[in-house]
């Protein structure tokens, strides 16, 4: 028998401990540990609350957990609970899927002013993400802006523009659907260091801006280059930036028709934040695009900014004893090994990049990886205490855990407490997750 140990149940584990399950059927033991009582990781509290079609996957996931050999280990913290070493002393292999939960900081004057936020605390907190609930953003000023060219970026734009009706069918939680609900926010600036050729946004997401009830996207023709230079971009950044063109031609008495606009300020690089207190401008500085990279032309200007989200991308959080890439913000790793016994997967291993499925394969090579390394030697006899080893070990230090069928418990209270048409009301503490279990 095999005993595995996965620490996250986002799609990276998930999809690690199906792989695990194929590849050895009834030779291996997987415990999948999250530090929260629910699991699903980024679907739970990443994924928009208005893509409930993504978050389908989960229905996948319940079924790699309905089997006998792998199982739910919630409410146990890796680092606080139990260490690397404990864990790596009861399993043959410990795979770190804990995803990137810190924002990257955009590390500019003015940057401790209030109403500034981390795309991961903003995102938290509309997903209901215990350590985000409390956010309490400040939407009572009429400016937004978002700054990153990404879906992440897309994501938050478009919520704030949302209507309430407009969320019919998510899952957004009940304090941010009331918060949204009386935002004075009308004019949303997405802001991009580099040009139309550059954004990462993909075109499905981008598309559904032209379908938004009472907000329409602008784009400054100016910014566009000529179309002939589109062919040269890969399939998917084309439909993108045909999109673009698309919302530069929208004639502005549509905009004079809706109410909240959503502007896309291109060649613009963030250089300072102002504001007394609390924000109220971001200082940006006109770049030109030179092979691929933002220069700057030295020309700054000021855009309005009452309330201001970065979403620059995620960092993976440290864990002690385990050796960490500061500049790559993730485990250090080759192919997701990082030392005997212990790898890595999804964005612990390679960062914040691609969509759900890019997990699939990097759980199933890590679970390759394994496998050599259990076939060299390279991981021991195989005669580790395994699950029996930490439920021991979890009675004695009085862990309180949160089982697969516990967790199915909690899901039947969110989903009676549902809204008309919305799957679920999110239990948004761990106190009331616990609750709802007992
Ligand atoms: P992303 O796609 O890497 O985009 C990050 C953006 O931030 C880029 O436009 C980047 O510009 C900009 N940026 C970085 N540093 C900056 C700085 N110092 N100043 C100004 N701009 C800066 O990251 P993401 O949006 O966080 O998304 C993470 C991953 O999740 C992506 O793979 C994304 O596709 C995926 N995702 C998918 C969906 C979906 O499928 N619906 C939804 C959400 C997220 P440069 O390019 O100039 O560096």
């Amino acid at each position: 028998m095999r005993h595995i140990a996965v620490i996250g149940s986002g799609p990276a584990g998930y999809y690690t401990a199906e792989a695990a399950q194929k590849l050895w059927e009834n030779e291996v033991s997987v415990d999948i540990f999250d530090m929260l009582p629910v699991p699903y990781g980024l679907i739970r509290t990443g994924v928009a609350p208005d893509h409930q079609s993504i978050k389908g996957v989960s229905r996948r996931f319940e079924k790699t957990n309905l089997s006998d050999n792998v199982r739910f280990v919630g409410n146990v913290a890796v680092g606080k609970d139990i260490s690397i070493n404990e864990l790596q002393d009861l399993y043959d292999a410990v795979i770190l899927a804990t995803g990137a939960p810190l924002d990257r900081e955009l590390d500019l004057p003015g940057k401790q002013l209030g109403n500034i936020f981390g795309s991961a605390a903003f995102v938290g907190w509309y997903n209901g993400h215990p350590e985000f609930a409390g956010l309490d953003p400040d939407l009572s000023g009429r400016h937004a802006v978002v700054i990153g060219m990404g879906n992440v970026a897309l994501d938050v734009a478009r919520i704030l523009a949302k209507t309430p009706e407009e969320f019919a069918g998510a899952d957004i939680v009940a304090h941010a659907l009331d918060a949204l609900a009386a935002s004075n926010i009308d004019a949303i600036t997405i802001v991009g260091r580099r040009g139309p050729h550059q954004i990462m946004m993909t075109p499905k997401e981008l598309g559904e801006l032209m379908h938004l009830q009472r907000a329409s996207p602008m784009v400054d023709p100016s910014d566009l280059p000529d179309e002939e230079e589109d062919a040269l971009l890969e399939p998917g950044l084309r439909k993108s930036v045909r999109h673009l063109r698309d919302f530069a031609a929208i004639p502005a008495s549509i905009h004079g028709e809706t109410p909240v606009t959503i502007e896309f300020d291109m060649f613009a690089s963030p250089v300072a934040f102002k504001g007394d207190g609390k924000v109220s401008a971001l200082e940006v500085e006109e770049t030109r695009v030179e092979a691929g990279r933002a220069i700057g032309t030295g020309k700054t200007y000021d855009i309005n900014a009452d309330i201001v989200i970065s979403c620059i991308g995620y960092r993976t959080s440290p864990i002690p004893d385990v050796p960490f890439d500061e500049r790559a913000g993730r485990f250090a790793n080759d192919e997701g090994r990082i030392l005997p016994g212990l790898y890595c997967v999804g964005w612990a291993r390679r960062g914040p990049s691609g969509t759900i499925g890019t997990n699939r394969p990097d759980g199933y090579g890590v679970v390759e990886k394994i496998a050599e390394d259990a076939d060299s030697g390279a991981l021991g006899r195989g005669r580790k205490a395994g699950r029996a080893g930490f439920d021991a070990m979890a009675q004695e230090r009085g862990l309180d855990i949160v089982t697969f069928r516990d967790w199915k418990r909690i899901e039947e209270a969110e989903e009676a407490a549902a809204r008309d048409g919305a799957p679920r009301e999110k239990f948004v503490d761990i106190a009331s997750m616990i609750a709802a279990r007992d």
